[in-house]
């Protein structure tokens, strides 16, 4: 017989339905009570298994995602420091008194990693590999370049120039950024480059977003 996993005295008749739902394994976890009485008494504690339980099949998860896009995700990405010199824009006087803002796109792409979100970490890194070549070396004066202001976008971790770059001049306030690879504008904040070369002392100039135009170009992506 299975003894109560409260009182641990009478036998256990009834199953937490959770724990079946979530696939406990109950020669690990003793999941069975003897009452409903027992059950609630003992609800506390035993809630406590669901939440570990669902945060460890999130982990798992996040891990076999990690695994697919190819190994460890600290070795395959890696964000360049330059990335601080790109700037996030608060969208209201909220988020500019919010410490939790990430001010800058190296401070994103660490909340990214942070919080395991992978998949957005890895867009954020191919999505400024480009705009760092730029900043670094400089336009090749080959390819057409589009110019203006980018944005980023929360929800997948695009940053780029939105859809909508001909409606997002800089005098527009009210208007928000449509993410180019997601089409949202829910959670999109413009994006400030500053200092192009100058570096310490030198007065602090914004440097407008460049990027391979998207609308003539066919061919995939090689460089
Ligand atoms: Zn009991
Ligand atoms: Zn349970
Ligand atoms: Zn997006």
């Amino acid at each position: 017989m299975t003894s109560c996993a409260g009182c641990s005295e009478r036998e256990a008749t009834l199953k937490c339905p959770t724990c079946v739902k979530l696939g406990v394994n109950p020669s690990e976890i003793n999941y069975s009570y003897c009452s409903q009485a027992c059950f609630k008494a003992n609800w506390k504690s035993h809630k406590k298994i669901h939440k570990s339980f669902e945060s460890a099949a999130l982990a798992s998860e996040q891990s076999a995602v990690r695994s697919k896009l190819g190994g460890d995700m600290t070795n395959s990405l890696s964000f360049s420091p330059k990335l601080a010199s790109i700037k996030v824009t608060p969208n209201d006087p909220v988020e500019n008194t919010d410490k939790n803002f990430p001010r800058n796109l190296h401070n994103a792409s660490e909340i990214f990693l942070l919080t395991g979100n992978v998949l957005s970490a890895r867009t954020l890194s191919s999505s400024t590999t480009e705009i760092i070549k730029l900043l670094e070396n400089g336009p090749d004066g080959k390819s057409t370049m589009k110019l203006g202001r980018a944005v980023i976008c929360w929800e997948c971790g695009y940053a780029g120039i939105p859809k909508n770059a001909d409606m997002c001049d800089k005098v527009a306030v009210d208007i928000k950024g449509v993410c180019w690879n997601c089409g949202r504008d829910g959670e999109t904040n413009f994006l400030k480059i500053v200092g192009g070369e100058g570096g310490e002392g030198k007065e602090v100039e914004e440097v407008p977003w460049m990027e391979k135009n998207k609308d003539l170009e066919v061919e995939g992506e090689s460089s």
